[in-house]
């Protein structure tokens, strides 16, 4: 008989079907031709949102009780990666709202929470956004968190700066991470509030920036901000240990975006190099351009195989926090590096805004800093070798 743990290397029937689905979604509703305009424009894509709520994409993750249509974090995986294969911004819009909102709720919130937030999260009628980074620092984002919510009757205070936080100008709710009381050690005290996002005092700013043009990044700040006693996820204090808890699945979710981004770059390649021609032939006859394809399509199978492995484990409940940030930086680094030769395989074409080569690379390029750096993510894999740690 084998006793062999059940190994996850592939998909199930029933995940590639929703794989499948979401695929012939995207191809429908969201294609790269939209994608560009919709990068183009600069605006949050108020429609897209909608499609995907329609969809019911925002319900997979979300417990069935709670107007969810369940499944894991395999599943999840599924998700970013086939939306983030038009267009990364989608995969973030998804994430931040069926996954950031709908996890913190479900694992932490209280009863009357999850009523309240899930179904309408699942239904695509409450947008989360997540606000922890200050401008003193995202790596060490402990010593630099500044943002302080004061007890006063009926519940807390808020102010402070939070910054980068993606969609906050048009979400409904905030979960903000901060300090409401000074602890012996950064990581004490800190707390998750559910703000609502159009409390006065809540000044939303988008910055300018690199990629994912579409999906605004914003300076928020919080002048005397009231949030009610009702709205604490969890205990008080208890926000690190939050936001700990959630870090591997942040990584898997990450690390599946950037495959999808990385899909997106081999089949535009493919197709333009069996179009393209120079000195009588189609490119793709090129070895040089041949090579360029296999590593994209290498790198994109090991990304995968790194990324449904964590995510697997972590279904498991077993520990894989290696797991997880090593198949966030090595997918990340391929995303880049691919969509780079994808601009090199376009030529100039690669660097036109009418090609999608361009926009992946500058999308790409953010998941090697957030929401973890490359290098905070090498520090703790050469930790799990008993290495001291070096900062
Ligand atoms: C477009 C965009 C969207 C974002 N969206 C959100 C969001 O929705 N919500 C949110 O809260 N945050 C968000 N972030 C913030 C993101 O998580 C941070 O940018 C990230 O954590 C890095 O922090 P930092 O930018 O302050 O860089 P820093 O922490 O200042 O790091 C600067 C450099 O120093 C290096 N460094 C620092 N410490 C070490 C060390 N110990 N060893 C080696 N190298 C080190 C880093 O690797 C990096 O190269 C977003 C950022 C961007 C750019």
């Amino acid at each position: 008989m084998n006793d062999a743990p059940e190994l996850c290397f592939g998909l199930s029937p029933e995940q590639q079907m929703l794989k499948d689905t979401i695929h012939n979604f995207v191809e429908r509703e969201c294609p790269k031709t939209l994608a560009r305009e919709w990068e183009a424009g600069k605006e949050f894509p108020a429609e897209l949102y909608r499609r995907l709520g329609a969809a019911g994409l925002y319900g997979i993750g979300v417990p069935e009780e709670f107007g969810g249509q369940g499944g894991n974090i395999v599943e999840q995986v599924i998700v970013c990666e086939e939306l983030a294969r038009s267009l990364a911004g989608l995969s973030v819009l998804w994430h931040l709202n069926a996954w950031s909102g709908s996890k913190a709720i479900s694992t932490h919130g209280t009863e009357a929470q999850k009523q309240e937030y899930l179904p309408k999260i699942a239904a695509g009628k409450m947008l989360f956004a997540f606000a922890m980074t200050e401008s003193g620092g995202g790596t060490d984002a402990l010593r630099a968190m500044r943002t302080r919510a004061e007890p006063v009757d009926g519940g807390f205070r808020v102010n402070g700066t939070k910054i980068w936080s993606t969609l906050s100008h048009v979400a409904d709710r905030l979960l903000l991470l901060t300090r409401t009381e000074q602890g012996e050690k950064p990581s004490h005290g800190l707390t998750v509030l559910i703000v609502d996002a159009k409390s006065p005092g809540i000044t939303a700013t988008p910055i300018p920036k690199l990629g994912l043009r579409s999906l605004g990044s914003c300076e928020v700040v919080f002048d005397n901000v009231f949030v009610p006693a009702e709205n604490v996820v969890g205990e008080p204090g208890t926000g690190w240990a939050q936001m700990v808890g959630s870090l591997n699945a942040e990584r898997i979710l990450t690390a599946a975006m950037c495959n999808g981004m990385l899909a997106g770059v081999l089949e535009d390649s493919v197709a333009y190099a069996k179009e393209r021609f120079a000195f009588g032939r189609a490119i793709g006859q090129y070895q040089a351009i041949q090579h360029k394809i296999a590593d994209m399509a290498m790198n994109l199978e090991s990304a995968r195989l790194h990324t449904l492995r964590a995510a697997w484990l972590l279904s498991k409940d077993m520990p894989c926090s290696v797991e997880a940030t090593t198949a966030k930086c090595l997918a990340s680094e391929y995303a880049v590096a691919g969509a780079d030769e994808g601009i090199q395989v376009l030529g100039g074409n690669g660097y036109a805004d009418e090609f999608n080569m361009h926009r992946y690379w500058r999308d790409a390029r953010l998941f090697r800093i957030g929401p973890i750096t490359n290098e905070m993510a090498r520090n703790q894999v050469a930790e799990s070798f008993g290495l001291p740690r070096s900062y």
